[in-house]
């Protein structure tokens, strides 16, 4: 993949206070008119005349921005590799990260970094906005500038928030556990199994019981996935045919069964045999809510019990974004039969 790197000093003549890398991706945030009315990717060399509020910042900032920004709907374990090896290779010198990148994936890719980068003890803060930064009602500004003042805030000389998060219209949620749930007003994301981290107004207030401890062991980067992974989401009058269609696709390791409520699904003979015929075929089935607040309790109803005694696993709380993540980074890390052990335990606070 190619960058293009761009120095900003923001704190000039003065000593900048923190040292922060821009990594800029595409989506609505960076999309600005040229003369004939045409939306094209923002010059992040003009970040400065578009904001000045950042002067008041005094942060030395790096950009590094994808040559060709894209709109997130492309994004790709490809990406995700090239966003994880950027922050891994200058981890050392920045204070913290603040990751531009469309709202459709975000969630997806936020979660991808989570598990890509054990041990973080920075703040990766993905942002992005609903409308382009180039109109006057845009929701980037306060976007960006408040990233910004999170991925640099410490106390005791140590980061604040010290892991990978998105922060969007004044909230701040764990990666892991956000999801897209708005398109068209600037309240885009929800993390309803979890606190929110920190809320914008006048001052930031920081939920610091919530907010992970930092790591002390060496950052390292997982940056292969195995899409090898499918998911099944259940409705009313589902066929056979469909079922049998996604558990048999070739190549196909682990699928997800988005199933009702706690964990709920048909008791018909034909579905039960159908995902237990699978499970033997040796694939990992892992059932996640199509709720997204509650969790996954194989057991608590008989349409649920019947799940846990074929063998599928419970995935509890998990997003659908991070189950679908972890599973392709713990295929390629360590195949199928680890992965099938591990599932359920949380590697980046993505699960209770
Ligand atoms: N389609 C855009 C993207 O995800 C939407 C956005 O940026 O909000 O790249």
């Amino acid at each position: 993949m190619k960058y293009t790197r761009i120095s900003i000093n923001t704190a000039t003549p003065a000593e900048a206070r923190s040292r922060v890398m821009i990594i800029y991706t595409g989506g609505t945030f960076g999309m600005t008119y040229d003369e004939s009315g045409v939306l094209i990717p923002f010059d992040f060399s003009l970040i400065k005349e578009q904001l000045p509020a950042l002067r008041n910042l005094f942060l030395e900032i790096t950009v590094v921005s994808f040559t060709k920004p894209i709109d997130s709907s492309n994004i790709s374990p490809e990406h995700w590799k090239a966003i994880g090896e950027i922050i891994f290779e200058n981890y050392q010198a920045q204070d913290g990260f603040v990751v531009l990148h469309g709202t459709d994936t975000m969630a997806f890719t936020a979660s991808a970094i989570s598990f890509m980068l054990p041990n973080l003890a920075k703040p990766v803060i993905f942002t992005g906005a609903q409308l382009p930064i180039s109109q006057p009602r845009s929701d980037a500004r306060e976007n960006l500038i408040t990233s910004l003042e999170i991925a640099s805030a410490k106390q005791d000389g140590r980061p604040l928030v010290p892991e990978v998060c998105i922060y969007f219209d004044y909230q701040l949620l764990r990666g892991n556990r956000s999801k897209k749930v708005e398109s068209m007003h600037f309240d885009a994301f929800e993390s309803g199994n979890y606190p929110v981290l920190a809320k914008a107004g006048v001052k930031i207030d920081y939920n610091l019981a919530a907010i992970s401890t930092p790591s002390t062991g060496t950052l390292r980067l997982l940056s292969t996935f195995d899409s090898s992974v499918a998911i099944l989401k259940l409705f009313p009058g589902i066929s056979p045919q469909m079922v049998d269609a996604v558990l048999n696709t070739e190549g196909v390791k682990a699928v997800i069964v988005e199933t009702y409520g706690s964990g709920n699904a048909p008791t018909a003979p034909w579905f039960v045999h159908s995902l237990k015929a699978a499970v033997g075929r040796g694939l990992i089935l892992l059932n996640v809510s199509q709720c997204p607040g509650g969790m996954v309790e194989q057991g608590r109803y008989e349409t649920s019990k019947t799940l846990a005694d074929i063998g599928v696993i419970s995935g509890g709380d998990i997003t659908l974004e991070a189950a679908v993540t972890k599973l392709m980074l713990l295929l390629a890390e360590f195949g199928s039969e680890e992965t099938r052990a591990r599932i359920g335990v949380s590697l980046a606070g993505e699960m209770a």
